[in-house]
């Protein structure tokens, strides 16, 4: 079974099927960043640090179906936490469907082509570094900020 060409403009986020929810992910792995969270603020920094399951060759989670039985703090991501998820990327193919947008025109589904994520300067790969390489208490100098 395959998604249907152009769902994401017709179909509306909580009547999407799984097939569809998951295809709209573009892949570009910013949320799989480990994130720092200013405990006065609650403001969110982005680091560099990448998920240990993500595979910076590939651009994807080594292991998505187990990904939350293997990663404490994994979340799926669901149509009713997105408003709470405050911190997704402006490019995210989520949040910007339920703000009313259009997938830009570099998302796969839009393209054809997974590559013109990275093309486009979205994807992790090349920018992150693997969680096992930095200790966590060198995080907060590894905040970036071209996670938009
Ligand atoms: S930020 Fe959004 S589009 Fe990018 S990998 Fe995460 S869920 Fe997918």
């Amino acid at each position: 079974m395959t998604a249907e060409k152009a769902f994401w403009k017709t179909t509306h986020l909580e009547e999407m099927s799984e097939i569809e929810w998951e295809a709209l992910c573009d892949g570009c792995g910013q949320c799989c960043l480990h994130k720092l969270e200013d405990e006065d603020t609650q403001e969110v920094f982005y680091t560099d640090v990448a998920c240990q399951l993500y595979d910076l060759g590939q651009g994807a989670c080594k292991s998505y179906s187990q990904r939350l039985n293997r990663v404490e703090m994994c979340v799926k991501l669901t149509v009713e936490l997105i408003p709470q998820f405050h911190w997704l990327p402006k490019t995210c193919a989520y949040r910007l469907l339920s703000e009313g947008q259009q997938l830009p025109d570099w998302h796969p589904l839009v393209s054809g082509r997974s590559q013109s994520v990275v093309e486009a300067g979205h994807s992790i790969v090349g920018k992150a570094v693997p969680e096992f390489s930095i200790a966590e208490d060198a995080w907060e100098e590894r905040v970036i900020t071209w996670v938009e």
